[in-house]
């Protein structure tokens, strides 16, 4: 009996009725690049995600969804509140707490009358506000046999870890109070750094040579120096846990003797065979992809058994589900692994969408999205209205087919955390449709910056975005006007002129000592 009131009258005024409040489920993940989700179509076709893929059918596939700074912490932090980082405070990953009695989008939902509820990786430090369940990963949680915490109280876990988040969200739909919308935030830590899968994804490759992207033995001592002096290189950065020559923590040993007996022999091999330069790089690009793949895989798993759960329960059709990741990855391009730049591997993530009820199947769009524009979706789709202090705009037109005439045709991008880890250089920059100006700079404690200086990148003419063009003549008139966008950008968005010092990380002041939880 839910869906007798007319369309015409959900269209109208608010986008639902109280009777009508659709339920909301965000499934998250953590460093999933677009390049691995086959619903992109990857020239590499690395992987199959069915599950994921059905979400895009189903509803939306956003091709140009932007994060406003690409690492976890900043992003769950604007996810949360709808709020660039210099907004909501949570800048990196090295000094920064979320305050959390600030206004969020679950505060909102829940004062409207939504349970709400977080379930896996939180990431933030503080304690989760605005659930009415949290049952979370401490810090980045573990891929084996988690210990978690539960409203409150540490418990402990056997099993694999994105089995166990997507078995939990399950779960609390269940034992819901059946007269209320929901809220469900789904959150993985997979496939996170250091991509440890699950056992019965070992091998799911059949030890597959993967295709190398163009970059993959890029010379980067040839760029500028940010690009030129950054640590998160697979030939140079990778470590053994990365290569899977040590177990992951927290394995036990029954799940133990069937790793050993996937990777013994494969590393037996590897270390007789004394590999150096490219070909070394090559071994761990491949076991880099299976494995990463294989993490990959459990998520779409753990999609699919939430889908299905929605059909099952009859809740599919009024219920908003957003899929995203919060940020993108490099998969071996310019030789790396990780994130954080405005390039766009990790820029980009990957996004869709899906509300049978009020949207149509089978869309993608290429317009300027970001994850700054969840929180006002969510609130749109509750009919609940945004905090004005939020910066971004409800998708909702999107998953109608329409593209609003204001959408935006540029998007800001700003990166702090410096030097550790990876040693990016801090950056903030204007992207557009073909273009990319950005600004780096390392923050001097005299309030000074060295180096400082700028980059042009045109997608169209390089979509690997290896070729600075700032100082070619040809692009003047569009730096000229990229620089005036930009100002424009800061200025709409709030940007101070100085950040403080603690938004570098460990740059300009000691790392705070962690709540471990
Ligand atoms: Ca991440």
């Amino acid at each position: 009996m839910r869906y007798l009131v007319p369309l015409v009258a959900l269209f109208a005024a608010s986008p639902v009725r109280a009777a009508e409040k659709p339920n909301l489920v965000f499934i998250f993940t953590d460093d999933h690049a677009y390049q691995a989700l086959s619903a992109y179509g990857d020239p590499r076709k690395l992987l199959d995600t069915p599950n994921l893929d059905r979400i895009a059918k189903e509803g939306c596939r956003f091709d140009r969804a932007l994060v406003p700074n690409s690492i976890c912490g900043p992003s769950r932090a604007t996810i949360l509140t709808g709020k660039y980082s210099h907004r909501n405070g949570f800048y990196n990953n090295t000094n920064s707490r979320f305050d959390g009695t600030q206004v969020t989008f679950p505060k909102l939902l829940q004062k409207a009358g939504y349970q709400t509820a977080i379930i896996g990786k939180w990431h933030l430090i503080s304690e989760p506000t605005g659930f009415d369940h949290w049952h979370i990963l401490p810090g980045q949680g573990i891929y084996y046999n988690p210990p978690m915490i539960k409203d409150g109280q540490r418990v402990q876990h056997t099993g694999y870890t994105t089995d166990l988040i997507g078995d939990f969200s399950i779960e609390w739909i269940k034992k819901r109070d059946k007269t209320k919308p929901f809220l469900l935030m789904s959150q993985h830590k997979a496939p996170h750094r250091e991509w440890s899968p699950p056992l019965r994804h070992l091998g799911h490759d059949k030890d597959r040579k993967y295709p190398e992207p163009e970059t993959l033995f890029e010379d980067l001592s040839k760029r500028g120096p940010a690009v030129a002096e950054q640590d998160m290189t697979i030939e140079k950065t990778f470590s053994q846990l990365d290569a899977k020559l040590v177990a992951p923590p927290g394995i036990n040993a029954e799940q133990l003797k069937e790793w050993n007996a996937y990777y013994e022999p494969r590393n037996k091999a590897f270390r007789e065979a004394k590999l150096e330069g490219k070909e070394l790089t090559r071994w761990r690009y491949n076991r880099y992809m299976h494995d990463y793949l294989g993490c990959v895989k459990a998520v779409d798993d753990a999609v699919g058994k939430l889908l299905k759960f929605l059909d099952d329960e009859g809740l599919a059709k009024n219920t908003l589900v957003v899929y995203c990741s919060d940020q993108g990855f490099y998969l071996g391009e310019h030789g790396w692994f990780d994130k954080r730049w405005v390039f766009e591997e990790s820029v980009r993530t990957p996004m869709l969408a899906r509300w049978p009820a009020m949207g149509k199947a089978g869309l993608s769009t290429s317009s300027l999205v970001s994850t700054v524009d969840i929180a006002q979706t969510f609130l749109d789709a509750a009919g609940v209205p945004a905090d004005p202090e939020m910066q971004g705009k409800s998708l909702l037109p999107f998953l109608k087919g329409e593209t609003p005439k204001d959408w935006r045709k540029s998007f800001y991008y700003e990166y702090f955390e410096y030097p550790a880890p990876h040693k990016v250089m801090p950056h903030y920059g204007v992207v557009t449709d073909r273009y990319k100006l950005v600004r780096f700079y390392v923050p001097k404690p005299d309030g000074t910056n060295s180096p400082d200086y700028w980059e042009l990148y045109d997608r169209q003419a390089d979509p690997n975005e290896t070729k600075n063009v700032y100082a070619d003549p040809k692009y003047a008139e569009t730096v000229k006007e990229l620089r005036a966008e930009l100002d424009k950008l800061r200025n709409d968005l709030k940007v101070p002129a100085a950040h403080p010092k603690e938004a570098f990380g460990s740059l300009l002041m000691p790392p705070k000592k962690k709540n471990k939880e």
